[in-house]
């Protein structure tokens, strides 16, 4: 199992290889009172309570002239950045913060990667001062610890948690990233148009790279490429067909209960789920039900109308799907909603296309800078509420995942946060940090 990688970064003298010591639990690293002893990077296996991880201590910040970066020690640690899941960027709270320590934080934040920002020497009251002043640097609440005493390293842990986690998580999308083949299922009730649907995006021009039978007993992958008719551009694409879907049920009763027993196959395998509803139907509860089990399954989901050449009042249809979508799908506004027709091509294209963007959104990791200066200002404008006259503490979010994004929020008495606070959350993030209709999870976190 890939473990995740955290850098260490920080201007010389701080106490980056005392708490890469501590965390190591070996004397690996040169301490030393005199700046710029660390001048390789080094790598260690970390153990923190149990959390493993690998820890790479960069070549220190030299601060012969804190206007300028020495090109060689910034390229060094820029191509340390690369490899990381996140940095720690530590600074000393008791001699506060330098300029130097200025155009760290000035740098890393144009980066992507997420920074945790650690107090170190946080022991006694010395260090209050410094702590406060560190807010200003835009990486939210410091973790004060003492590297040299072992303080501080239960809240380390939790911040790191969701870095350390998600990684894991992430292990096997790694090769699943936005180069590789748009997996999408058309799911919906019978007769909707489904296979119809599959045969027109296979048709003509396209190539069809070969169906790959068996990925389940129940379902193929169809392999093919679309090219995108406004950039001309090849997109490998593969298509989730279920044996369900094309065989038709003989049993007309239990026509119903099959549609979401292959929309759950189909789904599982899917990065982004049609919903293809049947215009001459209408939006039924049914199909709510099958939007719903693949929003749950942390899907992107579109809904298509289908047979809109025999649509009638098209324009009154598709504002009343609408609003029944919206109403009955409160977990994702805006999903998607587009017309076409398996029969005459229509809207194919845009619907490809719409899911390709979509996928986009699902897999996107938002810099930890932009994420933090959007919390402070969600929390400013509407503060959590104090239930009982306690207040709930919020402390940090971090995007621990992708493909569904997923959030940890950390703060105190949490259990206590109501669900409609979280909804408030979940809805900011999706409508101010572009996940429109992606299904956004938010986890909860309080230290022991
Ligand atoms: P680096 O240059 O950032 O790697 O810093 P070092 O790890 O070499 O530490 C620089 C100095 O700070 C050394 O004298 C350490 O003993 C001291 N130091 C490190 N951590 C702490 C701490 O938590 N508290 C105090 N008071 N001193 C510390
Ligand atoms: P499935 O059960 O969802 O796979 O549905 P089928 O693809 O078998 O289609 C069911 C019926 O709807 C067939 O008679 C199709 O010819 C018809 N159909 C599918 N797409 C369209 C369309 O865009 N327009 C019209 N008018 N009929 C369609």
């Amino acid at each position: 199992m890939a473990k995740a990688q955290i850098i260490i970064i920080g201007r010389p003298n701080v106490g980056k290889s005392t708490l890469f010591n501590r965390l190591v639990g070996k004397k690996l690293a040169l301490v030393d009172d005199q700046p710029g002893v660390t001048r390789d990077r080094r790598f260690g296996d970390a153990n923190l309570l149990g959390l493993e991880f690998t820890i790479v201590d960069t070549a220190g910040w030299e601060d012969e002239d804190p206007d300028t970066l020495p090109g060689r020690m910034r390229a060094q640690t820029e191509v340390s950045l690369h490899g990381a899941d996140a940095a720690m960027f530590v600074f000393d709270t008791r001699a506060g913060l330098t300029p130097l320590d200025e155009e760290i934080a000035r740098w890393l934040r144009q980066s992507t990667i997420p920074v945790i920002l650690v107090g170190n020497k946080a022991e006694g009251r010395a260090s209050e001062s410094g702590l406060l002043e560190s807010y200003s640097l835009g990486f939210g609440e410091p973790i004060a610890v003492s590297a040299e005493h072992g303080e501080g390293f239960a809240d380390l842990f939790q911040a790191l948690l969701p870095h350390v986690e998600g990684k894991e998580v992430q292990e096997d999308e790694d090769e699943e990233d936005l180069a590789g083949p748009l997996k999408l299922a058309i799911v919906g009730r019978p007769n909707a148009g489904k296979s119809t649907l599959i045969n027109a995006m296979l048709r003509e021009d396209r190539l069809l790279t070969g169906p790959e039978a068996g990925i389940t007993r129940d379902s193929i992958a169809v392999d093919w490429v679309w090219t995108d008719p406004k950039t001309k551009e090849a997109r490998p694409v593969r298509l989730i067909d279920t044996a369900g879907m094309r065989k038709k049920a003989r049993v007309v009763e239990k026509l119903e209960k099959m549609a979401v027993a292959d929309a759950r196959h189909a789904v599982d395998f899917a990065e982004v789920v049609v919903l293809l509803l049947d215009a001459t139907k209408g939006l039924e509860h049914q199909d709510l039900k099958i939007a719903a089990m693949a929003l749950e399954e942390g899907r992107a989901l579109i809904v298509a109308i289908n047979k809109w050449d025999v649509a009638e009042g098209p324009s009154g249809l598709f504002n009343g799907i609408r609003a029944a979508l919206e109403e009955g799908l409160s977990q994702v506004r805006g999903v998607p909603l587009l017309a076409v027709s398996a029969r005459t091509g229509k809207g194919l294209d845009e619907l490809i296309a719409a899911a390709f963007e979509l996928r986009e959104a699902w897999s996107k990791r938002v810099p930890t800078s932009l994420l933090n200066r959007w919390f402070d200002d969600v929390l400013e404008k509407n503060p959590p509420p104090a239930p009982g006259g306690k207040r709930i503490k919020l402390r940090y979010i971090t995007q621990a995942k992708t493909r569904p994004p997923g959030f940890v929020l950390f703060g105190t008495r949490l259990d206590d946060l109501p669900m409609s606070y979280q909804r408030y959350l979940i809805n900011g993030i999706r409508r101010d940090l572009g996940f429109d209709a992606v299904p956004v999870r938010l986890t909860l976190r309080s230290p022991k």
